[in-house]
C-alpha cells in the first residue's frame, strides 16, 4: 500500500467516525416520547418529571378526551407524533386496538407485573390501575346486609331505589358486557330490564351525580366507580363531601365471581417514532414506587401486587374481583349497547 492510499484510508476512517458521533449526538438530543392522555392530575406531572430526570427522556404530553385522542390517532395515521395512548376503560383500549392503532409490546417486565386478565392477550394494551364498579348505598336507609350481587338489584324491594347513569357511558357498557360474559345474553337482558324497572329516575348525570342523588334522597343505591367516592371525599364543595359521607361502599358478588373491575391503561401506538423509550416509560409506570403515586392520584388500585394500596382505599377493605379477561368487555361491547337499547334503558322506568 502506498503512502497516499494509507493517508486516504485514515481520512475516510476519520470522516466516518465523525459522522457516527454526530449521529450519536443527534440521537441523545432526540430523547423524547409523545404521550396522548386523557388524565389531567397534578400528580401525573410529578411522575412524568421524575421519569424525565431519571432517564433524560422528555415527555411531550397531549391531553384530550379519550375519544378525541383515538380520533386524532386515526386521522394522523403514519404521521402521528404519538408513541403512547393512555386512557380509561378496557372497552376503549379494545376499540383503539381494533382500529389498528396499537402494536404489540414484548416486555418481560410488563407481562410479569400485570396479571393476564388486566392486559390484552396480544399485548397491545396494558392495565396500569384498577377501579371497581360498586354499589354505593345510603347509610341512613339501607343496611349492607341487604345487599349481595348485581343480579339481586333486580328484586322488587329495590323498586324506585336505583340510581345509575345513561347507557352511552362506557363504564355501564363494560359492566353489562361482564354480565353477558358471565351469565349469557338472555340473562343479561333480563337483568337490564329488572334494573330499569327499579330505576329511581330516568338516567342522567355522571357517577358523582348518582351519589349526590342519594344524599338528596332521590334513590337509595347507586352503581358507581370506586374512585368517585375518593374524589367526592376530597372535594372543595361541601355538598360533595356530604354526599360521599352519606354512602357506604358495597362490593357485590363476593360469594361468586367477584366485583366487576376495569382499568386505566396504556398502549404503544402503531407508528410510535420512539418505540424503545416509550416501552421504557411503560415499564416505569408499573414499578412499585410509581404505581403507588399513579394509583393514589385518582383513588385507584395499583395493578402491581407489590405496590401498596392507599390508606383511603385500604379503609374500604379488600375484595374479590371478577378476573374475567378485560378483552371480553371490548368484544361484547356491541352486544351490551344493543341490549341497553332493547330494554329502553335511557327512557327510564315508565317506558317498558
Ligand atoms: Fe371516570
Amino acid at each position: 500500500m502506498s503512502k497516499y492510499s494509507i493517508l486516504f484510508l485514515f481520512t475516510v476512517l476519520f470522516m466516518f467516525s465523525c459522522k457516527n458521533s454526530n449521529e450519536k449526538i443527534e440521537q441523545v438530543q432526540k430523547q423524547e416520547i409523545t404521550l396522548y392522555t386523557h388524565r389531567h392530575y397534578e400528580s401525573d406531572k410529578v411522575v412524568f418529571e421524575k421519569f424525565e430526570q431519571e432517564t433524560g427522556i422528555k415527555i411531550n404530553v397531549v391531553k384530550a378526551s379519550a375519544d378525541e385522542l383515538i380520533q386524532k390517532l386515526e386521522s394522523e395515521g403514519k404521521q402521528s407524533p404519538a408513541d403512547l395512548l393512555l386512557t380509561v376503560d378496557a372497552g376503549r383500549l379494545v376499540r383503539a386496538k381494533n382500529k389498528g392503532l396499537l402494536q404489540s409490546v414484548d416486555s418481560k417486565v410488563l407481562i410479569s407485573t400485570i396479571p393476564s386478565y388486566l392486559r390484552d392477550q396480544e399485548n397491545k394494551w396494558f392495565g396500569l390501575t384498577k377501579r371497581a364498579r360498586i354499589i354505593a348505598y345510603s347509610k341512613e336507609r339501607v343496611k349492607p346486609e341487604e345487599l349481595t350481587t348485581y343480579e339481586a338489584l333486580t328484586e322488587s324491594k329495590w323498586e324506585k331505589k336505583i340510581l345509575i347513569r345513561s347507557s352511552s357511558n362506557i363504564y355501564n357498557q363494560s359492566l353489562l358486557a361482564s354480565i353477558i360474559a358471565n351469565n349469557g345474553k338472555t340473562e343479561a337482558k333480563t337483568w337490564a330490564e329488572g334494573i330499569v324497572k327499579n330505576f329511581a329516575r330516568v338516567p342522567k348525570g355522571n357517577d358523582r351525580d348518582q351519589i349526590k342523588a342519594i344524599l338528596a334522597a332521590e334513590g337509595d343505591l347507586a352503581i358507581v366507580n370506586t374512585y368517585y367516592i375518593g374524589k367526592l371525599l376530597n372535594s372543595k364543595d361541601l355538598v360533595e363531601v356530604n354526599a360521599a359521607n352519606a354512602v357506604g361502599l358495597f362490593f357485590p358478588n363476593q360469594d361468586d365471581r367477584g366485583t366487576h373491575i376495569n382499568i386505566s391503561g396504556i398502549g404503544l401506538t402503531k407508528h410510535a417514532p420512539n418505540k424503545a423509550n416509550a416501552i421504557k416509560f411503560m415499564e416505569y409506570l408499573v414499578s412499585k414506587e410509581v404505581q403507588e403515586i399513579f394509583a393514589e392520584a385518582n383513588y385507584e388500585y395499583p395493578v402491581n401486587a407489590s405496590a401498596n394500596t392507599s390508606t383511603l382505599l385500604s379503609s374500604w377493605g379488600s375484595f374479590k374481583e371478577d378476573n374475567l379477561s378485560l378483552t371480553k368487555l371490548g368484544e361484547l361491547n356491541k352486544a351490551a349497547v344493543i341490549t341497553f337499547d332493547e330494554v329502553a334503558w335511557d327512557k327510564g322506568p315508565n317506558a317498558q
